[in-house]
């Protein structure tokens, strides 16, 4: 078994359903395993600024499936949930990201992890610190890193870990 860790995020319709049903997912696939989710977070739209605020979480995976099997179960279910992916960084229903595989680093055509964009955003490390607080990115672990970049106006929209079944 690898564990993988992953971000999850949305703006479009209603993203917290889209959120929920994504983890549920995984968590019902028969070769994984849901063993910790974050909080949920609310946080104000990053890059294209212009749109409505997103929700954001973490979760931690343990799976039989391969990486290249997981980014496809993740893009299945993106799909699934009617994700937009109109413009980069624009709206979007649902996004699933592999933060991290079993610590291993893979660059391929389609996946790159560890994810290259994570340690520059707080909406994807401060989800993180709930789940993987020591977890180090080059280096340098979650909780340092978050010091590093900007989280101003990110809030707490659920506090329970278990926010996605409650749908
Ligand atoms: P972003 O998540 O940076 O906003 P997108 O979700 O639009 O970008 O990009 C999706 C594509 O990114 C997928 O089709 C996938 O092949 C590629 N990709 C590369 N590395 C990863 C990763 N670690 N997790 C998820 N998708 C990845
Ligand atoms: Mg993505």
């Amino acid at each position: 078994m690898a564990t993988a860790l992953i971000g999850l995020g949305g703006n479009v319709g209603d993203p917290v359903a889209a959120m929920s049903a994504a983890l549920e997912a995984i968590a019902t696939h028969s070769r994984c395993r849901v063993t910790a989710v974050s909080r949920l977070y609310r946080t104000p739209p990053w890059g294209k600024t212009d749109q409505a605020w997103f929700f954001n979480a973490a979760a931690r995976v343990e799976t039989a499936l391969e990486a290249a099997a997981l980014l496809d179960l993740a893009l299945g279910i993106e799909r699934a949930n009617r994700r937009v992916r109109t413009e980069r960084w624009g709206p979007r229903t649902l996004d699933i990201d592999i933060l991290d595989y079993d610590g291993r680093v893979i660059v391929s055509d389609r996946l790159t992890i560890p994810h290259p964009r994570m340690t520059e955003r707080a909406f994807v490390l401060m989800p993180l610190a709930d789940i993987a607080p020591d977890y180090r990115i080059e280096g340098r672990a979650v909780t340092e890193r978050l010091g590093d970049v900007d989280s101003s106006g990110i809030e707490i929209a659920d506090a329970s870990p278990d926010w996605w079944r409650k749908a």
